[in-house]
């Protein structure tokens, strides 16, 4: 179905030549590649001016080092990352991802997904992202917050509320936003609430945004879901991950009526027919920072933890993976379609592999990308700034309603433009095509830069 235009094929051998060893990368700019082949039919001089070129070439690449002190007393070593992909449309936008997996292959793949996902949220937002290969598990809050500094030391020389503006993503939540920020603050000896989103509520946080993503992300599939005269009341859902995404993904589906089935963690999945206890897995994940296999301990009542194979191997009529790339292989997908889904929403970032992604699409599955489907994180951090530039705070009902409103502009937007260029229905195609559209324009007006 997608096939890369003979025109593109040069820059994604040059991308590769470039970005050597980076797969994910190559993987995230392949993606969008072959959605553009109807835009440069339409408009060649997209090429002419080079824009996709630079629009795969980040505009700065920062990597650091982090030196820490364990409990022990023990120096230790982490690298840190900062790509600042594209400023068109505004200052850098984009979390800080702490995983031991992480490498400059992976914070470009995300940098470059961040670049179409803030055009697509219509707010004055461009695309970067960090990160380090720093492992949070089992460390202690001293050592979290001695690494949060130490990062923080190194990346305040790069950041600012009109330069770039971290966030949080996998590895960090609201507590290490708390200790960056607070570092930034101690060494610029300036109070820039609009530095860092996903603050705390007490000093420049705003209301809804814990919750942004997976709203969001349920908001877009909810949306996706009428366009075919259904919605998640009575569905079954299956969530995969238990953290900042994935918990409310599971808490706003339920509030529609739908019936999450299973969750998990890197280690395994839980399944309880009766509909995961959403509370509980707060308290497990949020509070006693534990794994999910406690669910079923503390739950009892016929739920079960399942450590190894697939959650996507558990029956439902939607699902939402929600914790990391390329979890939801070729394979599931053909579970998935086997038992029945209807309609796959990407909470998580690339979660779905490209064979995945064809096998839901050639079974006529509604599915909603991740640039677009969780779009509503990164839109309320721009709130968050708005809040912040404007010293005001609003309500929860208040941000929320902008934020539903934001995600069925997206999705509009992506339907709208899958339309426009003869492949209704196609979200992936319309995602890319609109953000692409938006970031190309705006530096086309800036001349070569
Ligand atoms: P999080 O709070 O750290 O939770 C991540 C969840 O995914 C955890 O349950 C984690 O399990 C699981 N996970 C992580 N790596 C895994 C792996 N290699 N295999 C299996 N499971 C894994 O992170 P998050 O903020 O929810 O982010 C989840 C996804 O959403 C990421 O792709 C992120 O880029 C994307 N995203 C996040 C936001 C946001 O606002 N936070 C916005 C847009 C997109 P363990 O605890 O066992 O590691």
């Amino acid at each position: 179905m997608y096939y890369l235009d003979e025109k593109l094929e040069p820059i994604l051998v040059e991308v590769i030549r470039r970005n050597a060893g980076e797969e994910v990368f190559h993987q995230a700019v392949r993606e969008v590649l072959e959605s553009l082949g109807r835009v440069v039919a339409k408009h060649p001089d997209y090429l002419d001016e080079a824009l996709i070129e630079r629009i795969c070439e980040p505009e700065r690449q920062i990597i650091f080092r982090v030196p820490w002190v364990d409990d022990t007393g023990q120096v230790r070593i982490n690298r840190g990352f900062r790509v600042q992909f594209n400023s068109a449309l505004g200052p850098y936008k984009g979390g800080v991802r702490l995983h031991p997996s992480v490498n400059v292959g992976i914070i470009k793949f995300l940098g470059f997904e961040q670049v179409f996902k803030n055009a697509l949220t219509g707010l004055p937002i461009g695309g970067g992202k960090g990160g380090s290969d720093f492992n949070p598990r089992g460390r202690s809050n001293g050592e979290i917050m001695r690494f949060c500094q130490s990062f923080m030391t190194e990346l305040s020389r790069h950041i600012g509320e009109y330069i770039d503006v971290p966030a949080g993503d996998i590895g960090v939540g609201g507590r290490e936003i708390g200790y960056m920020f607070g570092q930034f603050k101690r060494l610029t000896n300036r109070y820039e609430a609009g530095v860092l989103t996903g603050k705390g509520l007490a000093y420049g946080g705003s209301r809804a945004r814990k919750e942004a993503t997976g709203y969001g992300a349920t908001y877009f599939v909810e949306r996706m879901l009428a366009t075919k005269g259904q919605s998640f009341d009575g569905k079954r859902a299956v969530v995969s991950g238990s953290g900042n995404v994935a918990i409310y993904t599971m808490d706003k589906i339920t509030s529609f009526g739908g019936r999450i089935v299973a969750c998990s963690d890197s280690g395994g999945y839980v399944v309880d027919e009766g509909g995961i206890d959403v509370a509980l897995v707060k308290e497990i994940k949020e509070v006693r920072r534990e794994r999910i296999s406690q669910y079923a301990r503390l739950k009892g009542n016929g739920a079960r933890y399942v450590e190894k194979g697939s959650i996507w191997d558990v029956p439902c009529d939607v699902a939402m993976p929600s914790a990391t790339q390329n979890e939801l292989t070729g394979k599931d997908a053909k579970t998935l379609v086997r038992n029945g889904v209807i309609a796959v929403g990407e909470g998580a970032n690339m979660p779905t592999t490209p064979e995945g992604v064809r096998i839901f699409q050639e079974a006529g599955v509604l599915f909603a990308p991740g640039k677009a489907a969780n779009a509503g994180g990164v839109a309320t951090s721009a709130l968050e700034m708005q809040q912040n530039a404007s010293r005001d705070s609003w309500s929860f009902e208040q941000t929320e309603t902008r934020l539903a409103a934001i995600m069925a502009n997206i999705h509009d937007a992506c339907a709208e433009t899958a339309d426009e260029y003869g492949a209704p229905g196609d979200y992936v195609l319309g995602a890319n095509i609109a953000g692409f559209v938006r970031v190309a324009e705006a530096m086309r007006s800036l001349g070569v830069i």
